[in-house]
């Protein structure tokens, strides 16, 4: 799987360079591990739940998220970007359309807010079946979209990232935001489950 070996790449890459880095005297081990560990332990798909469950408490934050991803997640702390800088594009779930997103190409994915993806994501079924046949796709994940809800699938790419906010449940009224986001999950966010 393409995923999979770009990962031993950049894996292999990233041992190359530390080492590179460590014997010209530039970063110690232990500060760059502390650096690896930030940045991993900061991936979780409680991140986009948190944006969600502000999006659903916060009108006027909602209408930011949606007008610039990239912008309203950098106001909860969050950097849509990795190594490279990423454009983030919220895409909000109404009775009308349902969004889904997948990376035909490869397997993009919002890691900071999403954490790791999961291996069917990067699976050569989802990856061309979710575009010809979304509401088989999704109706095999659990999730039966009404006939009325039109499927919009979006196809990530090196530059932009989906992330899909997902309709409030209907019995959530007297939620707090933390116990909203706690609702929130990580297959709700890519679009292959409701919350
Ligand atoms: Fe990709």
């Amino acid at each position: 799987m393409s995923g999979t070996h770009t990962d031993a790449r950049i894996s292999r890459q990233v041992r190359r360079l530390e080492t590179l880095l460590e014997e010209r005297g530039i970063v110690l081990g232990a500060a760059l591990d502390e650096m690896l560990d930030a940045f991993l332990s900061g991936a979780t798909p409680l991140n986009g739940a948190r944006v969600v469950a502000r999006a659903w408490t916060d009108p006027a934050y909602k209408e930011r998220l949606l007008a610039d991803g990239t912008a309203a997640v950098a106001e909860l702390g969050y950097v849509a970007g990795g190594v490279q800088p990423q454009r983030l594009r919220v895409v909000e779930n109404t009775g009308a359309t349902h969004n889904v997103v997948v990376c035909t190409l490869c397997s993009c994915y919002p890691v900071r807010l999403l954490g790791p993806s999961p291996s069917w994501y990067k699976s050569e079924a989802y990856r061309s079946r979710v575009v010809r046949e979304p509401r088989a796709v999704l109706a095999e994940f659990g999730l039966r979209v009404p006939d009325g809800t039109d499927i919009t699938v979006w196809d990530s790419s090196a530059e932009t990232r989906y992330l899909v906010l997902p309709r409030r449940p209907a019995d959530s009224d007297a939620l707090t935001e933390e116990q909203l986001a706690a609702r929130v999950t990580r297959n709700g966010l890519i679009g292959t489950a409701a919350v």
